[in-house]
């Protein structure tokens, strides 16, 4: 079974103030640590990157030009990954994820899912709310056992996240495009470590998860 992996790095970082993506992070970039964890299990290493990227791949194999969404910019790694049988897709902002946590994305696909992705329990109750002129208003409470929040790695079968990113347009991940079409997605217990780099504050929080592995 081959397997490629697809690192999106393309975002423009509005909430951190710039590209978060490249800051540093115990002496490599962001990016590089994901590119690094992709490696565990990927023969091949995609890196999607802004049409301003200065930098040297960051470890990865091949460099493509990501889109304007990170749906486009998945797109644009997908036209990379030749033939393999599974792809894995990883936001380049989630620098602490464990090769463990890409074997096991993996492993589920292989096993027979047509797609496998990080979930973690909800805590937190968690409500739908409506905007009622200026005031938002709860309109119902969910049910938090039947909840997870989602990370990256999120690995597919190649065929399947190829034929749900053609028929579909855009989504906040790869597994809401393969489930539009169908497809399986199971979930495997995600890492309370796998922080998502969003805000200056969250790379002191990674660099001290770092210090304690
Ligand atoms: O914006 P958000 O944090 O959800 O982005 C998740 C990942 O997708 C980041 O690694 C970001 O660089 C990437 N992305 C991308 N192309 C875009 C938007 C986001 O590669 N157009």
């Amino acid at each position: 079974m081959s397997v490629a992996a697809i690192v999106v790095a393309a975002g423009q970082g509005e909430r951190f103030g710039g590209p978060k993506q490249f800051a540093v992070l115990d002496h490599d970039s962001v990016t590089g640590h994901s590119v690094r964890a992709s490696r565990s299990v990927a023969d091949r290493v995609i890196l999607v990157v802004p049409a301003n990227y200065q930098g040297h791949g960051e470890g990865a194999d091949v460099v493509v030009t990501g889109g304007l969404t990170r749906a486009a910019s998945v797109r644009a790694g997908l036209g990379e990954c030749g033939d393999v049988d599974v792809v894995v897709v990883h936001d380049a902002a989630r620098p602490m994820a464990t090769s463990s946590l890409f074997q096991a994305v993996v492993d589920a696909v292989l096993a027979g899912a047509d797609g496998a992705i990080p979930g973690i329990a909800i805590t937190d109750t968690v409500k739908r709310i409506v905007r009622n002129g200026d005031v938002d208003v709860v309109s119902e409470t969910l049910a938090r056992d039947e909840l997870v929040a989602v990370q990256t790695p999120q690995a597919f079968r190649r065929e399947l996240l190829e034929e749900a990113h053609a028929t579909s347009d855009d989504a906040t991940d790869d597994a809401a495009l393969v489930e539009a079409i169908g497809g399986r997605i199971v979930i495997v217990a995600g890492e309370i470590d796998n922080v998502k780099i969003t805000v200056p504050g969250d790379l002191s929080k990674a660099s001290a998860i770092g210090m304690k592995r």
